[in-house]
């Protein structure tokens, strides 16, 4: 068997794989160039805590011996577990500080494993909390304020298991990544075209427990519009939908599982809609004199029936910070994209609606090469956050949905609100806004916080700033996430949001299938 040393190891604190980390010198130079670009002055930029440094609390569980071969109490697992890859769990990683270790990390080969897992858990009193790719920005998977729990990582079962080709559906495992099944599907032609940001490391499962929303900005937004049939391991037992193209038989298990975040059980597969790969593109970038117009024909595209695949708006600040668009020029990315049909035709006619709303076409590619450039600046923007990290950046982002009718007094309102606190928090800083996503009747407006940070108070600075945001965002009736989930991070807001007769139905349902109340406490629901 190889040492663990010799097996490519992802960082315990931050994005990507140690090996990926820059040298230090080169973080030095690119956190300086970063702060001079956003004008904030220089600071030292630190160094990630040493594995080694960190001490652990000895694990409070010890799993019998028949599953003593899938489980391990080993610290660098227990480290890579503790945390999802939020700001607030970067910073505390980065520094050693691990505030709820699970006791045992548990990786699962099969069905079989998870079910006698839950089992142990049950017995044994333990929190059991399913673990994709520990991307969650919401603190889906820190096992926070639990007496003892196991970390269910689902990243065993990562195969394609059958290709339905007539029907166009794929059966794969809920443990594999984007890159994993992205390259399986490839072998057959065919793409799920499901890309997050954190597409890299990701997983199936992970994307439907939380809703996850791809970087297509219209028609099938969100993992939900691409899931047939969901199989699940619950604490009660199996729960498998039918394979069915769509269905009016009562309210639909499978949208039960979306965005249960491991409150029910454990996602094992699901039978996904996937589809040919694009070979025919088209995009250009247009811009408009301020984020209003450009939003009016976003809106205008939206309700088109056009269905551009990139849609994506930046403010003035944004598209001056990332694009280097002139001052006062919102930035409109738009792309065409099909297997089947030429869609030049259907960029000429976005185009012509940009223009009507006084958008300057800045760039028109048949090829469709802005998209494509832009999606690997998208999925290559979180390995710059750790330096941002490193160099004193507070960097975070929020999101959000809402009707266009009120869309613009709303991003003003929660801009102005997120501006306030982190001006009174970090004395200076950035809140900029982009519309991700836009559907006939609203849009996703998504905020980047850049801000100073003040070492050492990072989290309560951060923490200000959200709560902020998300009251703003509360009380102008928007949804407290559109994809990033609610987790732990965003309960007070959730518990508020949804209906008290559904949450009376959810509780009835959490206690029915979860009756020892096993599955990752704190999050969603409490029993
Ligand atoms: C840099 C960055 C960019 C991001 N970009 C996007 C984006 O573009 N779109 C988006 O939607 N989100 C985004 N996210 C958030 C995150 O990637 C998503 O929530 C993603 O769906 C989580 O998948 P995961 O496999 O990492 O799950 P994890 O983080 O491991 O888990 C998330 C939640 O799902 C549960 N869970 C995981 N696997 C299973 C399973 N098999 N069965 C049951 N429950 C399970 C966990 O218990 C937890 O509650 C981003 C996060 C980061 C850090």
């Amino acid at each position: 068997m190889a040492t663990r040393s010799a097996v490519r190891q992802l960082k315990f604190w931050g994005w990507g794989y140690e090996d990926q980390q820059p040298p230090q010198n080169e973080v030095q130079a690119t956190a300086a160039a970063a702060r001079a670009h956003l004008g904030f002055e220089p600071a030292e930029v630190e160094q990630p805590a040493r594995l080694g440094d960190i001490d652990l609390p000895a694990p409070r569980l010890e799993p019998p011996a028949s599953l003593a071969a899938i489980c391990s109490s080993d610290p660098y697992e227990r480290v890579t577990h503790a945390y999802g890859k939020a700001y607030r769990d970067i910073v505390r990683a980065f520094r050693g500080r691990i505030d709820n270790p699970p006791d045992v990390v548990a990786r699962p080969r099969d069905e079989a494993d998870v079910e006698r897992l839950l089992d142990w858990c049950a017995s044994a009193g333990a929190a059991a909390i399913p673990f994709g790719g520990g991307t969650s920005v919401v603190g889906g998977v820190e096992p926070r304020g639990l007496d003892a729990s196991v970390s269910i990582d689902m990243r065993a079962l990562d195969r394609l298991l059958e290709v339905d080709s007539v029907s166009r559906a794929a059966l794969i495992q809920a443990g594999a990544t984007g890159p994993q099944l992205e390259e399986q599907l490839h072998e057959h032609g065919l793409t799920l075209r499901h890309f997050p940001q954190s597409f890299e490391y990701s997983t199936l499962g992970g994307w439907i427990a939380t809703r996850a929303g791809g970087h297509f900005a219209t028609l099938m937004t969100h993992i939900d519009d691409l899931v047939e049939s969901v199989r699940a391991v619950t604490p009660s037992g199996a729960w498998e939908s039918r394979r069915l193209p769509g269905s009016g038989a009562g309210p639909s298990p499978d949208r039960v599982l979306l965005g249960s975040e491991g409150t029910l059980g454990v996602v094992t597969q699901a039978w996904m809609r996937v589809q040919e790969r694009p070979r025919l593109r088209a995009g250009a970038s247009v811009h408009f004199h301020g984020f209003e117009a450009g939003a009016e024909a976003v809106r205008e595209l939206a309700q088109s029936g056009l269905w551009p695949s990139n849609c994506r708006l930046l403010d003035p600040g944004e598209a001056e910070l990332m694009a280097g668009a002139p001052s006062g020029r919102a930035l409109l990315v738009l792309g065409f994209e099909s297997a089947h049909h030429p869609v030049d035709a259907s960029l000429e006619l976005a185009l012509e609606c940009c223009t009507d709303h006084g958008g300057e076409v800045q760039d028109s590619k048949e090829s469709g090469g802005g998209a494509g450039a832009w999606r690997n600046a998208f999925i290559q923007a979180p390995y710059l956050r750790d330096t941002l990290i490193a160099g004193g950046v507070l960097s975070d982002t929020f999101e959000t949905a809402i009707t266009w009718e009120r869309l613009p007094s709303f991003v003003a309102r929660v801009r102005e609100e997120a501006e306030r606190a982190v001006a009174e928090e970090c004395g200076a800083g950035r809140v900029t806004c982009r519309l991700t996503h836009a559907y006939p009747d609203g849009a996703a407006p998504y905020f980047t916080v850049l801000a100073p940070a003040r070492r050492g108070s990072e989290l309560e600075q951060w923490d200000a700033v959200k709560a902020a945001a998300s009251e703003a965002v509360a009380a102008a009736g928007g949804t407290i996430t559109h994809h990033h989930a609610v987790g732990r991070d965003h309960r007070p807001w959730y518990d508020r949001q949804r209906p008290d007769a559904f949450a009376l139905g959810l509780r009835g349902m959490k206690r029915a299938l979860d009756p020892a109340g096993i599955m990752n406490p704190g999050v969603l629901i409490d029993p």
